[in-house]
């Protein structure tokens, strides 16, 4: 099975933005033919917004995306880790970023908080897919199936908290 994104199945499967925002998006090339069944999920800056970055995830069996806006600044200025994938970066690239939460308890001001890795590579880094460097650190005390299958669950925790189900409350931001 595959579920290949296109252009305009990441613009309707947003969430959490306007159907103006949906639309002014840019969906990167490099996204574009991503199968979400082989990666937890595509992230990206916008290229012409950097103050929005997406990440598009399958969620509970549905194609589903969030905007996320970088806190300003960029990235921590020190050692930290990422939330979703637990790599630890000692250059200062996770990026603190807040995603509205979807409907009308985002529309009042609602929203929820992560530390992500600030390239969202988190599926190629936690595969070791990308060549390794000092500064960047995968969780390496568990073998790749398992870090694999924590970030999909630490990802599917953060859709449920951005939407709004009934765990959102108890799932830490
Ligand atoms: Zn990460």
């Amino acid at each position: 099975m595959t579920t290949l994104l296109t252009d305009d199945a990441v613009r309707r499967s947003m969430i959490n933005c306007s159907k103006g925002d949906a639309k002014r998006m840019t969906v990167a090339d490099a996204v574009v033919g991503t199968d979400l069944e082989t990666v937890e999920f595509a992230g990206w800056t916008d290229p012409r917004m950097p103050q929005r970055a997406y990440l598009v995830t399958l969620h509970e069996g549905a194609v589903t995306g969030v905007l996320l806006r970088p806190a300003a600044g960029g990235g921590a200025r020190r050692t930290a880790m990422c939330a979703l994938c637990r790599t630890t970066h000692t250059d200062g690239e996770v990026t603190l970023v807040t995603a509205a939460r979807a409907g009308s308890a985002g529309r009042e001001g609602n929203s929820v908080g992560t530390y992500v890795c600030t390239d969202l590579a988190c599926p190629a880094t936690t595969r070791l897919e990308r060549k390794p460097s000092a500064s960047v650190t995968p969780d390496l005390g568990l073998p790749v199936e398992e870090r694999v299958a924590g970030l999909r669950v630490r990802v599917d925790g953060f859709l449920a908290a951005v939407r709004g189900s009934e765990d959102a409350a108890r799932t830490p931001a």
